[in-house]
């Protein structure tokens, strides 16, 4: 089921169509027109919840083949937006992509690990799960997220909050080097000693501002965390919050957490204790020793979960600890950054999520930030800190143009009822609608980030699901 988010636009006018058949035409990989047979299944997105429909879609396998592409639409007319699984496709489809071509990196995939500098390099299209795997086999982790399927440039230009963020931060901050291809076709290297300003640009600023085909970034030393997941009854979900939350604010650095409502389908993959219950869930990782970390986790502990299965496991395992949907899938979501939270704030979250027979929403989430998150990285780029003690997501899946309305409504009033206490920048990787990127940063690293992509890409060849725009001579913003 896909649900059409940009009912309603006019059609692309014929000179879209010749323009991409003349792209096609000149282009060195494979690109799929409307009119083709391969369109369909190339065109679609991780979110199968998001129709997107652009002008082509493009499968580069190389660098060069991206440059080509970049060329080839700038002349032409077009727009390139870069993607890599789709996991963020909402916000790109309704923004509109008549004169847009997709380009998919997934062909740009591959891993190298050197472990003595402890730098990982990824192709611009390459997911988490493989390069997490490939630095494990050294004793080595990345700062991975909940997913082992998000890819790992669109996770890290906007930030990527995983397991390790309280202690080490975003992702963001680590990325050592990127090499893109700007507006003007060019590929180029942004790293400490080569165009500073482009990856400070690309550690938060998101994929406005080129084709990443390939990624550098730090790898730690960490072989094994003491990891887990707590699960108790919604009947405790008000008692459990109570006492997370408190204790979330309070935990030293080396521990990251969420807490989760989730409503359950009675599936049979599921262990048959949990099919179709509503159940809290407490996740996350401690960086420290068994005895520490059993110390840290005490005061959860000590509401007695009916499930806990912290213990010391190797880090590569943390890529499923969440258990996000892999391959694909179908959903409308909205997201918060709570400033804090209080007994009101508590009763607020509870009421949009807490109770299956009111929500649409399968899912209520509260991540854990402070620590690390909480300060300006050293060197750290356009986003390398947030404001808020926790950030919010709520979401549900879609299966039906029904159902969208509901769980999109839901959705929309889980973020409401939060309202009181939300501040702060918006983090953008979890928006998955189309906003206005200002709420993604203070007004002075948004104009940063504006005046680079001007540079970088002046005739706005570049299409982004978060799209900062470039500046006007006057100061005003463009496309
Ligand atoms: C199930 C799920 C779990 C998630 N877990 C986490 C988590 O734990 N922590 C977290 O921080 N976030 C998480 N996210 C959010 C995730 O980081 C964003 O959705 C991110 O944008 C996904 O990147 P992608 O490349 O997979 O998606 P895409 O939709 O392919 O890309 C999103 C945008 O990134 C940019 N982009 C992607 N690839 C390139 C490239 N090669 N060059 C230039 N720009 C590019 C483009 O602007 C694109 O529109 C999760 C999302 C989902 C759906």
């Amino acid at each position: 089921m896909t649900i059409d988010l940009t009912a309603g636009r006019p059609q692309p006018a014929d000179s879209t169509s010749t323009a991409a058949a003349a792209l096609r035409e000149l282009a060195s990989c494979p690109v799929h027109l409307r009119t083709d047979p391969g369109y369909d299944e190339s065109r679609l997105a991780w979110n199968r919840a998001v129709e997107q429909r652009p002008a082509a879609v493009a499968k580069p396998k190389t660098a060069h083949d991206v440059s080509r592409l970049v060329r080839l639409a700038a002349e032409l007319g077009l727009r390139i937006a870069p993607q890599s699984t789709g996991h963020n496709a909402g916000p790109l489809a309704q923004r509109g992509l008549d004169d847009v071509v997709i380009v998919r990196t997934g062909a740009l995939s591959s891993v190298t690990i050197d472990s003595v500098r402890r730098i990982a390099r990824v192709g611009g299209g390459t997911i988490w799960d493989p390069a997490v795997t490939a630095a494990a086999e050294h004793g080595l982790a990345a700062l991975h997220g909940s997913s082992p399927d998000v890819g790992i440039a669109g996770y890290s230009l906007g930030g990527g909050i995983g397991w390790y963020a309280r202690q080490l931060g975003l992702a963001a901050n680590h990325v050592t080097a990127a090499e893109v291809v700007i507006g003007d076709g060019t590929i180029v290297r942004a790293d400490a000693d080569h165009d500073p300003e482009l990856l400070w640009a690309l550690r938060g600023g998101g994929g406005s501002f080129g084709v990443v085909t390939a990624l550098e970034f730090s790898l730690f030393e960490i072989p094994s965390a003491y990891a887990g997941l707590m699960v108790f009854d919604i009947s405790r979900a008000e008692e459990v919050l109570r006492r997370w939350s408190t204790w979330a604010v309070e935990a030293p650095d080396q521990v990251t957490a969420s807490f989760r409502v989730l409503h359950l389908p009675p599936l049979p993959d599921l262990p048959a204790f949990l099919r179709g219950r509503s159940v809290v869930v407490i996740d996350g990782a401690v960086l420290a020793s068994d005895d520490r970390a059993d110390r840290i986790l005490a005061g959860l502990r000590s509401l007695k979960p009916e499930l806990d299965t912290f213990l010391r496991v190797p880090a590569a395992s943390l890529t499923r600890l969440h258990m996000d949907p892999e391959g694909s899938g179908s959903g409308i979501s909205g997201t918060a950054m709570i400033r804090e939270l209080p007994e009101a704030g508590i009763d607020a979250f509870l009421s949009a999520v807490g109770d299956r027979t009111s929500t649409s929403l399968m899912m209520g989430e509260l991540r854990q930030l402070g620590g690390a998150l909480s300060h300006p990285a050293d060197g750290g780029g356009a986003v390398s800190h947030f404001d808020g003690q926790f950030l919010a997501f709520g979401g549900g899946p879609v299966m039906s143009p029904e159902v969208a309305l509901q769980v999109g409504a839901d959705a929309a009033a889980f973020t409401r009822a939060l309202a009181p206490w939300t501040g702060g920048r918006t983090y953008l990787n979890f928006v998955e609608d189309a906003v206005d990127t200002r709420q993604g940063y203070d007004e002075l690293t948004w104009r940063r980030l504006s005046g680079i992509r001007s540079a970088v890409d002046p005739n706005g060849v570049f299409a982004a699901n978060h799209q900062v725009p470039r500046l006007y001579e006057d100061g005003r913003p463009s496309r």
